[in-house]
Parts: structure tokens; C-alpha cells; sequence
């Protein structure tokens, strides 16, 4: 016999539990039964999440680091990117899932089960090894189905982060670096990342926006070179890696699965295709829909509108990236050579009206953009 919930959280990463905890704060949801299943028992640091963020989230008391300015370079500019009201956040996986299984925990109303899921079903039926659950509503992000159609553009963000601790106190804390594409191209767009939490630590992270991943060997080199050339380290420690592909694709994701079934997460199409940041996606979107759930609408009810102007946005970017007939760091430098960093990251964050857009526009390389958005658009 099925166990019957009112809600299903299929999956318990960045999105399930975050939803899971949106649903907590509404106090018309205190009565549902809700049930959150995952395959692992989600206690190991599996990624670390950064994230600019204006607005205070209920994961601010667990960061393990925050900093109000980040660095820019590239080869002919380099900035300091002075980004209030936004803070560039840093959280580490094993500290969200510990924050929000404590909240699990002291509810009344939230059960979790580790389960492998094998399949859910239209009508909201979902098949895990030993049982069948069924819930109003299954909120899926364990199953992650990414089209592939001719014409669309599927790139990937790919990384490779060494969390180092050096012997000697080299980092500055106050100047994280957020790219700097002052290193070989080879024909990509490729940056590093360096997040000082100390004088001591820091995360440093070779990125790859591209068609193809590269072999192990070629991100640890670029680090290696990384951390002896540019950071002049002369001995450190790699306490922790981290490695990771994010879908960068302008494929129509599908928002749910039936009438019953929704996607959230990367299932869902809460990454930006343009820069593959996700978790503040996640957070916005998911609070939504326990907000709807909360005033009886639909989950996706002002999520799912027909035609989104930075789908179109992400796409003309994607198309100029694929195409590579103009190299990406040109592209980033521009926009934080002319535009102040609150509007780049306004822009990316999806909050800008038609104006700021073509100011936006206005500061990219126009000949390139135009004539990838015709191709775009006809
Ligand atoms: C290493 C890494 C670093 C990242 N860093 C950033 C970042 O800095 N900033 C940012 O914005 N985005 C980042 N991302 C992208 C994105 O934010 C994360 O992938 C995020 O975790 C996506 O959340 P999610 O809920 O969609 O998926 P997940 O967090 O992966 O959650 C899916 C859950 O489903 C479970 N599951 C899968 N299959 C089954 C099954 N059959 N049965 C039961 N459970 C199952 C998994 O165990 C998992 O817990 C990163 C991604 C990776 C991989």
C-alpha cells in the first residue's frame, strides 16, 4: 500500500531542503505531511555554494565566508568591483545540510527517509526499493533530464577548486579574486577564482566555460602553475578538492513533469545558462513556490511564463561563446569596464527593466551581440 503525503521532496540537495525550509516558514503548511527522500544520507561536503545575494537568507548565520568587493582582471583591465548592496557569499554543503536537517528534525510535520528512488510516476506515485510513496505534489531533483535538441547550444561550466592552506600567511581575505582571465585562453573562456577566507586559506578554482571537459591532469597543471606563478605560494597543503560540470544550455527545461510532478534545481532549470551560478536561483524559485502552496495557487503559479527576455539574453551569450568569433574575457571585461558591478550583477540576477538591459547591451561589443541576436531572433 502507497504512504500517502501531501508533499514529496525527491531529492535532498541545495533545492529539496531549501524548499523543504520555505515550506517550515509558512504557517499555513504547518499541518501537511511532508516526506523528503534521498538516496545518501547527505553528510559529507560534497560542494561548496557561492553566491552574490542582496537580500538575507536563512542560510546567513551558516557561511563560512562573505566579502563586499571582489577583483576583476583580465589582460588589458583590472578592477575592484565595489558590489553593495549584493554580498558575494560562500557556503559549504556539509553546513547546509547540517542546518537544515536540525530544522527537520525539530518539526512536527517533516519526515525524512534514506532511500534510493527508482521512479516517479505522472500521477505522483514514487518508486523507491523497499516502498511506494504517493504524494499531491512530488518536488523532483533527483532526476535531472536535460534535452538535447539540434540548434541548441550545450555548453558546460567545468572546474576543478583546491581548498589550499599555505604555511605562510600569503591570502589576503579583503581581495577575493572572481575571475581573472589572465591565463592561457586555448581558445575557451577560462579564468580562475581565488576566495581568501584567511591569510592562510583560500579556494582556488581553474574554470572552464566550454564543449568538451578536460582531462584531470590539465586543470591540476593550470592550478599548479596557478598557485606558483601568479600567488608566488612556495608550500601548501590541498586540504580538500572540488570538481564540477554545470549545464550551460538555452534547452526549454522542462518546469515539472505532469500536473503534479514539478522539477526544482538543475532539474528544474534554476541554472543560469549563462553563467551556471544556480543556489540563489534555487532560493528565490523555491521560495515561491512554498509561498504559493501556503495562498492555495498552483507551485509554479509567476514561475512559468511563456516567454522569458533573459532566456533570449542567455542564448545570444551562449551563441557568442559557441561561436567564438569574439573571446569571452572581452566580453566580461567590457561589462565591468563600462557598467557599474551592481547592474552586471542586477542583469545576471534577472532583475533589470528594458532600460538597464540595453545599457547592458550598449556595453558589450555590439557588432557580435547584434548579429548573434538576429541569428537568434529569425
Ligand atoms: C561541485 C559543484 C559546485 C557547485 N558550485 C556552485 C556555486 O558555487 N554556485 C552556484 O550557484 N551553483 C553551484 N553549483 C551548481 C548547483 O548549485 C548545484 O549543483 C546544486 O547542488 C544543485 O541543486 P539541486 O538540488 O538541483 O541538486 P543536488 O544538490 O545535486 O540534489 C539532488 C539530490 O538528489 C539525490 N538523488 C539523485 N538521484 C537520486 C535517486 N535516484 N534517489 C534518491 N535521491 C537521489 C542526490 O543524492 C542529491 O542529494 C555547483 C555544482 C557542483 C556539482
Amino acid at each position: 500500500m502507497n504512504q500517502e503525503f501531501d508533499y514529496i521532496i525527491a531529492g535532498a540537495g541545495a533545492s529539496g531542503l531549501s524548499l523543504a525550509l520555505y515550506m517550515l516558514e509558512e504557517p499555513a503548511l504547518k499541518n501537511k505531511q511532508i516526506l523528503i527522500l534521498d538516496k545518501n544520507a547527505k553528510n559529507s561536503n560534497d560542494r561548496t555554494w557561492c553566491f552574490w545575494q542582496k537580500e538575507k537568507s536563512p542560510f546567513d548565520q551558516i557561511l563560512h565566508a562573505s566579502w563586499n568587493e571582489l577583483f576583476f582582471h583580465s589582460p588589458v583591465f583590472s578592477k575592484v568591483l565595489e558590489i553593495q548592496p549584493y554580498h558575494y557569499k560562500m557556503l559549504r554543503s556539509r553546513d547546509f545540510y547540517r542546518f537544515c536537517f536540525r530544522k527537520i528534525k525539530e518539526s512536527k510535520n517533516i519526515t525524512f527517509v534514506q532511500e534510493e528512488i527508482q521512479e516517479i510516476n505522472d500521477d505522483g506515485t514514487v518508486i523507491c526499493e523497499s516502498q511506494t510513496f504517493k504524494g499531491s505534489f512530488v518536488f523532483n531533483s533527483a532526476f535531472v533530464a536535460i534535452p538535447k535538441t539540434e540548434g541548441k547550444y550545450h555548453l558546460l561550466q567545468h572546474f576543478k577548486g583546491w581548498f589550499i592552506k599555505s604555511e605562510k600567511p600569503v591570502f589576503d581575505p579583503k581581495r577575493p579574486v572572481l575571475m581573472d582571465f589572465r591565463i592561457d585562453q586555448k581558445g575557451d573562456c577560462r579564468f580562475m577564482y581565488v576566495l581568501p577566507k584567511n591569510e592562510y586559506q583560500a579556494l582556488v578554482e581553474y574554470t572552464i566555460f566550454s564543449a568538451n571537459l578536460l582531462q584531470e591532469e590539465e586543470y591540476e597543471f593550470a592550478l599548479e602553475k596557478h598557485c606558483l606563478e601568479e600567488l608566488k605560494l612556495e608550500s601548501y597543503e590541498i586540504e580538500e578538492t572540488e570538481y564540477g560540470v554545470i549545464p550551460m544550455t538555452n534547452e526549454p527545461i522542462p518546469k515539472k513533469q505532469s500536473g503534479c510532478v514539478i522539477n526544482i534545481g538543475t532539474a528544474g532549470g534554476h541554472t543560469k545558462a549563462s553563467t551556471g551560478y544556480t543556489f540563489a536561483f534555487i532560493q528565490k524559485k523555491c521560495r515561491k513556490i512554498a509561498s504559493n502552496l501556503a495562498e492555495n495557487k498552483l507551485p509554479l503559479e509567476g514561475l512559468d511564463s511563456k516567454f522569458d527576455k533573459y532566456l533570449l539574453y542567455d542564448s545570444i551569450f551562449l551563441r557568442v561563446l559557441s561561436e567564438k568569433n569574439f573571446p569571452a574575457w572581452r566580453v566580461f571585461s567590457e561589462l565591468f569596464e563600462k557598467l557599474p558591478p551592481k547592474t552586471v550583477f542586477d542583469f545576471l540576477d534577472e532583475n533589470t527593466d528594458l532600460l538597464t538591459d540595453i545599457r547592458v547591451m550598449n556595453s558589450t561589443h555590439i557588432p557580435t551581440f547584434l548579429k548573434a541576436a538576429l541569428k537568434e531572433i529569425f
